[in-house]
């Protein structure tokens, strides 16, 4: 299938992606509507690659090694315990094959693999899609335009997915993710902690997970995530029950006193001494906050609007595949695009693969959260085989770090 008008709206992950898989697969024009002016402004925190997803990503032509990335070999698995000293105790280790990746970077570069004959509209909102059988409309403050497909790439609370799936939207998991990133060279004793080592310490209703991503100058950065509910009458400063408001997070710099107390309770009291400094380290402005949502769109196409990366799908970030999950979508839709000779088979295609593929994400980051701060076992009385054991019951199919790309 060759030509074709193609919107695309969101230019983040996704929408770079998109762009690229539109033109590779044979669109004639693509545009990308990015509501954000200039560049993207991003959180300087990191996501994770399994090495197996990334040979993927790198044999279609999506990701290579010019992207700066930090490599990992394997996890450790510390629990809280004065006499084990300021590390812990290491319950067990296993092998983690992954390449860390700083957001900034990584869309910077994506981003100039985008063609030029993309139109790459900055500081342009759609404002409304309007689907339909044969084309599709989309909506700015500057007019309307008709093309032959809309592509939503608008992350979590996407608009597109709203027009083509009304009343579809994340649910929020009944639990919180403390984030922060720093220079490396802030940490006061890097020594114990080896750079291909990725450290999840846990404690009974929750985990932090700590591992380096690169600077984009040459150096690293401390990247942690921190999973934990909040007890149930603290202030959030959210507006309200997650269960019922629209999703949301708070920015750098924008958590209540009573989210940081909550912190400090948790690095003072509940993770081993090296652990909670190295979160004590975190200033205010890098340090922000996302309730943990999941969902799934019904599909992934409806007439011709399609959905990818958050817009179509949000699993927890236990899987470690959000971004790999963005990028394996534009590979199908670029091999859609090659191989049908219509709009309804190429959208079918990519349909049929990405809406399995989206459910079974979801579900694993179901698991792994019951697993990791829902429903969390007895971690003083683990040893590596137990910690083994467990580990295997919660992967359950061993999708972590993404399923595996068919081609
Ligand atoms: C600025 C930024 C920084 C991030 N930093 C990190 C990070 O450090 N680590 C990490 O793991 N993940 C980060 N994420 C999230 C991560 O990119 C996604 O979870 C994943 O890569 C899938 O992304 P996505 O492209 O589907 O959605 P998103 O990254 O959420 O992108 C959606 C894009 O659509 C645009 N958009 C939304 N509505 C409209 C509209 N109506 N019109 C036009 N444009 C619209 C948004 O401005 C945004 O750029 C970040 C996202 C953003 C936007």
């Amino acid at each position: 299938m060759r030509g074709g008008r193609v919107a695309i709206v969101g230019g983040s992950i996704a929408g770079c992606a998109a762009a690229l898989a539109a033109h590779r697969g044979g669109a004639d024009e693509i545009t990308v509507y990015e509501r954000a002016a200039g560049h993207l402004a991003d959180r300087g925190v990191g996501l994770a690659v399994h090495n197996s997803r990334y040979a993927e990503l790198d044999s279609a032509g999506y990701m290579d090694a010019d992207m700066p990335w930090v490599g990992l070999v394997r996890r450790r698995w510390y629990v809280r315990d004065r006499a084990a000293g300021p590390l812990g105790h290491e319950i067990g280790m296993m092998p983690f094959p992954f390449r860390t990746y700083n957001w900034g970077p990584l869309w910077h570069e994506l981003r100039r693999r985008v063609p030029a004959s993309v139109v790459f509209r900055p500081g342009v909102a759609v404002q409304a899609v309007r689907p339909g059988g044969e084309g599709a409309e989309i909506h700015t403050a500057e007019g309307t335009e008709r093309v032959d497909l809309v592509i939503g790439a608008d992350g979590y609370r996407s608009a597109v997915r709203a027009a083509a799936f009304d009343g579809v939207r994340p649910t929020y998991a009944g639990y919180l993710a403390w984030r922060g990133a720093y220079p490396e060279s802030r940490l006061a004793d890097p020594g114990p902690w080896a750079t291909e080592d990725c450290v999840y310490v846990v404690f009974a209703g929750g985990h932090l997970i700590v591992y380096r991503i690169p600077d984009g100058a040459g150096g690293h950065r401390v990247n942690w995530v921190l999973y934990t509910a909040p007890p149930a009458d603290l202030d959030l400063g959210l507006g309200g029950d997650l269960r019922l408001t629209a999703p949301t997070s708070l920015p750098p710099g924008g958590l209540t006193e009573a989210l940081s107390s909550h912190l400090r309770y948790v690095h003072d009291e509940l993770l081993p001494p090296y652990w909670g400094d190295l979160v004590r380290a975190t200033t205010p402005d890098e340090l922000f906050l996302q309730p943990m949502y999941d969902f799934t769109a019904p599909r992934y196409t409806a007439d011709r609007v399609l959905l990818m990366g958050d817009a179509a799908t949000v699993a927890r970030p236990h899987t470690g595949a959000g971004a790999v999950k963005a990028l394996q979508d534009a590979t199908v839709l670029e091999s859609a695009f090659a191989t049908a000779t219509n709009w309804p088979d190429a959208l079918d295609t990519y349909d049929t693969d990405r809406t399995v593929a989206g459910a079974a994400m979801v579900d694993l980051g179901r698991r792994l959260g019951r697993a990791l701060v829902e429903e969390t076992p007895p971690w003083r009385a683990m040893d590596q085989t137990a910690l083994e054991t467990w580990w295997k019951q919660a992967d359950g199919g061993g999708a972590f770090g993404g399923r595996e790309l068919k081609r």
